[in-house]
């Protein structure tokens, strides 16, 4: 036998407690101690595990959500669960645990979509707030906005909780800089340029929970002075002088727009306080020949008293965030780079006149700098979605089963996944924030970067119409810069429209629909005998679902997949009405012609069900062409259309208000 006994001289720091192994069991084993006060590392493995709690008083956070652990309790974590063990008593949290592979239940876990927002717990799902200098184009649309959308419409047809909430990032320097150009107030830029956005995403059919619109909304201000009250109560962020710019001619304080130089990290030409090339932040005193925009005279340095906060000592809290939710590995290296520094003093203060004043200093000339103060916003923004919804979600106490999905563009990277839970660290420190990043690249236009000053730009206004909006929304699905930049070509959307579409999509369905007219009076028909060669097309469509499915859940969510994947299904139905209409009127083979029919409405229907949350109102219109309701959930398997429908897919045009494209597939082969 194996007599083992739980000894303290045997343990040994490991997932940040104290763990030992006990050998022989024929699985991993190991007794862990959890001291009083202290909690686990965040762990996420393949194993399948299991805890006995043999003394103490703790918790167990497992994917987001909070049990009670004491002597007796028994808790299994599937593969890919994370979990962390909390000692909130005053004794020692003392566990066994055991664990063991299993290929299976790991390959179970890892296509669950329901793990690990399991169903329950409500998903905020940040679009980065845009910055009303300026309406948006299809490098802003392509980005943040169309990816929060579709997580948004997905999680719903899964029957999760997930809204979208954005808003108007007001207090901005740009704002300021333009109202400044313009002669004119930075409110009445911001309400402007706000209301101009929330036209564009309603053009996009990007639908918005809750908007934001910081220089406007009641309380906004009072809390977030609140806000930054805890942050200065926590002794970490201190009024202190240190070295700034200031212009050569007029002495006016330099920051973000008003200053450049090279970039303290890659030595491109950068900005104030961040760098759009390799992401990292400078502190502006820092630039390598650094140049005012508001004279010619070099900028004089000088010691600015702000709020700072020394961002380097909490390279292990990021960490420990970064193991927590989803957190692409760009943003891991970027932390690194950014924590690889000796010092990081970040100002989170700007002497400036356009933002809101910290409570401590009304008179000040100081305003909270509009980059900490987005992260107050999203409190904000959930506190008034919660208000509308009649949930009492408040920004004062954020909550452990919030799940928090972030979509911005990489050069947003060091504010959102290693600003702000620092901040959120001291602002909360009980909480620990579960928040999901996702990425995108720039996407360039004819090869240069988009650029609203020299109106190198497509605006969602120019090109979004009704008739337009699902082609806009596939092309950009298919193009958009996830993990690499990608080019936005005015002629390539054209063929796009032509050739895929109208030329491909379009077609088969104008097709088939006039086959089901022909050979079946519009109805559709009940499937007869199946060849090989249609148990092979069933197979191939539900391979298209689970692809597709694999690329909306969160961990590989993908709109270029997913995009593709709806090509697939069309490219494949195509292939197989090629093949399969040679059996038409050929009436020993009627039987036979009937299935072929039904899987090509089969596939009809899934394409309708599965392009939902991509291109709703293709969507919207090819179920009511073929007859099944409007899709309100995600399908679990492939289905026929029920037999007898009735089938106006005959005639009924997706993408091209005009002339006919091609000849229907078949027609030639008839
Ligand atoms: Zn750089």
């Amino acid at each position: 036998m194996i007599l083992n006994h739980y000894s303290e001289a045997e343990l040994s720091a490991a997932f940040g407690i104290e763990m030992s192994t006990v050998d022989g069991l024929g699985v991993g084993a190991g007794w862990g101690r959890v001291a009083p006060g202290a909690r686990s590392r965040v762990d996420r493995h393949d194993e399948t595990e299991f805890f006995v709690i043999v003394a103490g008083e703790g918790e167990l956070l497992v994917d987001g959500r909070t049990h009670p652990a004491r002597p007796g309790t028994v808790a299994l974590f599937e593969p890919f669960e994370s979990h962390v063990i909390a000692n909130t008593g005053e004794a020692d949290l003392v566990f066994l645990t055991q664990y063991w592979r299993d290929a299976a239940r790991a390959q179970f876990s890892a296509r669950s979509r329901t793990r690990p927002h399991a169903t329950g717990r409500p998903q905020f799902v940040f679009s980065t707030p845009p910055t009303p200098n300026g309406d948006l184009h299809l490098g802003h649309l392509s980005g943040p906005y169309l990816g929060a959308d579709v997580y948004v419409r997905y999680q719903r047809l899964n029957g999760n909780q997930a809204w979208h909430l954005t808003g108007s990032d007001d207090f901005q320097s740009y704002v300021a800089a333009l109202a400044e150009k313009e002669g004119t107030a930075p409110a009445e830029v911001a309400r402007h340029y706000s209301a101009e956005i929330a036209a564009t995403l309603a053009a996009m059919d990007i639908e918005v929970d809750q908007y934001s619109v910081t220089s406007v909304d009641a309380g906004y201000a009072d809390g977030l002075r609140r806000y930054f009250t805890r942050l200065l109560d926590s002794g970490r962020v201190t009024a202190r002088a240190t070295p700034g710019l200031v212009d050569g001619a007029t002495g006016r304080y330099l920051y973000e727009v008003d200053v450049s130089g090279a970039c303290p990290g890659c030595a491109d030409a950068t900005s104030g306080n961040i760098c759009e090339e390799c992401g990292e932040p400078n502190l502006v005193a820092d630039l390598g020949a650094p140049r005012s925009r508001r004279s010619d005279v070099a900028p004089g340095r000088t010691d600015v008293e702000r709020y700072t906060l020394p961002l380097h000592e909490f390279a292990d809290v990021v960490a420990d965030h970064h193991r927590q939710g989803r957190v692409p590995a760009r943003l891991r290296e970027l932390a690194a780079r950014v924590f690889g520094r000796d010092r990081l003093d970040l100002p989170v203060s700007h002497p400036a006149g356009w933002g809101v004043r910290p409570a401590e200093a009304p008179d000040g000339d100081q305003v909270i700098w509009v980059w900490p103060e987005m992260s107050y916003g999203f409190l904000h923004g959930i506190e008034r979605l919660g208000a509308e919804l009649g949930e009492a979600w408040s920004r004062e106490t954020p909550s452990a089963d919030w799940k928090i999905v972030h979509f911005f563009g990489y050069d947003n990277s060091f504010y959102h996944a290693i600003l702000y839970p620092v901040l959120y660290r001291l602002a909360f420190p009980g909480w620990q924030p579960d928040i999901d990043y996702h990425l995108n690249e720039f996407y360039l236009l004819e090869g240069e970067k988009f650029s609203t000053s020299r109106r190198h730009a497509v605006w969602g206004k120019e090109i979004l119409t009704p008739d337009t909006v699902d082609a806009v929304r596939y092309h950009l699905c298919r193009t958009r810069p996830e993990g690499e930049r990608t080019d936005f070509r005015r002629a390539d959307f054209d063929r796009t429209v032509s050739e895929t579409l109208a030329g491909q999509w379009e077609a088969w369905l104008l097709g088939l629909g006039e086959r089901v007219e022909a050979d079946h009076g519009g109805i559709t028909p009940d499937a007869g005998t199946w060849t090989p060669e249609h148990t092979a097309f069933l197979g191939r469509l539900s391979v298209h679902l689970e692809e597709i499915t694999a690329a909306l859940n969160p961990e590989g969510f993908s709109l270029r997949r997913a995009a593709a994947v709806l090509d697939g299904i069309v490219a494949d139905a195509r292939e197989f009405a090629r093949g399969q209409s040679q059996l038409a009127g050929l009436g020993r083979w009627a039987s036979e012609a009937r299935t072929a029919i039904a899987l090509e409405l089969a596939a009809a229907r899934l394409l309708a069900a599965v392009s939902a949350p991509l291109l709703p109102r293709f969507s919207a219109r090819l179920a009511a062409a073929v007859g099944i309701p409007e899709i309100t959930a995600w399908p679990e398997v492939v289905e026929l259309v029920p037999a007898g429908t009735r089938c106006a897919a005959a005639g009924v045009r997706y993408f091209t208000a005009g002339a006919r494209p091609e000849a229907a597939i078949a027609a030639g082969a008839r």
